[in-house]
């Protein structure tokens, strides 16, 4: 059966076929969804071009989320091209790297901004330009991590502006609920994509979990996408506002 036939989908955040939002935009393919794209800036253009055209792209154009108006004109994109979107994937993140290693307490406040910018406050600013062409039942998914609840070593800043986002989830759930929209985050499991290498010490993440958590591995892209297509299909239809865990049960653990 095809979860989504028929469903347009637009996808922010693949840079390459290792990104977590490549594994859910070719699951969400499998299962009937129509899909757009979104590039962060002209670099990523070579790479992204060829994910869409793979993937059989309606549309495929630059959208920095830290500018309102590329948000505004992906929107007009959208709606030009699919009238309604019954799906949005937020998969994006950022913090300069000097944010993301040492103590938090030495956070500047330029990488503090600039990290709840993009890692956070873009995905209000999506479900205002989109809002107007949501489906009824629309789903919106974003990408959170356990740094968020938890000190994390060198997650710093990232961490705080996933709490940011985590609770950003539960306000726009509350506001869109009553269009029938549902909005929720995966809290997915250390995965080695391009985002990730810039986090020191990651590699010793892995191997905690693969150490520790209680499935004794380290889940993969695909996992993360199997979790986004029950919260965009119908299957999730009564779940919003929540925070999935997919990380073969590493959060359930104390000390
Ligand atoms: P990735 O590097 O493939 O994806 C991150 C994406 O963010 C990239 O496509 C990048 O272009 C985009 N981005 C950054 N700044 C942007 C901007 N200004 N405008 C538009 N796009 C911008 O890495 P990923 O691991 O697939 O990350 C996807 C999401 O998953 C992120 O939110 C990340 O924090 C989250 N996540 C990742 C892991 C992990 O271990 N990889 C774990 C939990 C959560």
């Amino acid at each position: 059966m095809r979860l989504l036939e028929g469903k347009n989908a637009v996808i922010f955040g693949v840079a390459n076929d290792k990104s977590i939002a490549y594994a859910i935009s070719k699951l969400f393919k499998e299962n009937g969804a129509n899909l757009g794209f979104t590039y962060a800036g002209e670099a990523l253009k070579k790479r992204v071009e060829p994910i869409s055209e793979e993937l059989g792209g309606k549309f495929c154009i630059q959208c920095d989320v830290s500018k309102d108006e590329d948000i505004l004109s992906s929107a007009q994109k959208a709606k030009e091209l699919f009238g309604k979107v019954d799906i949005i994937v937020h998969s994006v993140a950022y913090a300069p790297a000097e944010a993301l290693k040492g103590r938090f307490v030495d956070t500047p406040r330029e990488g503090f901004k600039i990290a709840l910018d993009i890692s956070a406050y873009s995905l209000v600013a999506i479900c205002k330009a989109y809002e107007e062409i949501l489906s009824d039942n629309a789903s919106i998914v974003t990408m959170t991590y356990y740094g968020s609840v938890k000190v994390v070593q060198n997650y710093n800043v990232m961490g705080v502006a996933k709490a940011a986002l985590e609770s950003s989830v539960r306000y726009l759930a509350n506001d869109l609920g009553p269009k029938g929209v549902r909005v929720n985050a995966i809290s997915a499991g250390p995965i080695k994509t391009l985002a990730a290498s810039g986090i020191s010490g990651f590699k010793s993440i892995l191997s905690q979990i693969e150490e520790k958590a209680p499935l004794k591995k380290n889940v993969t892209q695909e996992d993360v996408a199997k979790a986004a297509l029950f919260l965009c299909s119908d299957l999730g239809s009564g779940v919003t506002g929540d925070i999935l865990y997919v990380d073969s049960g590493y959060n359930i653990l104390g000390l």
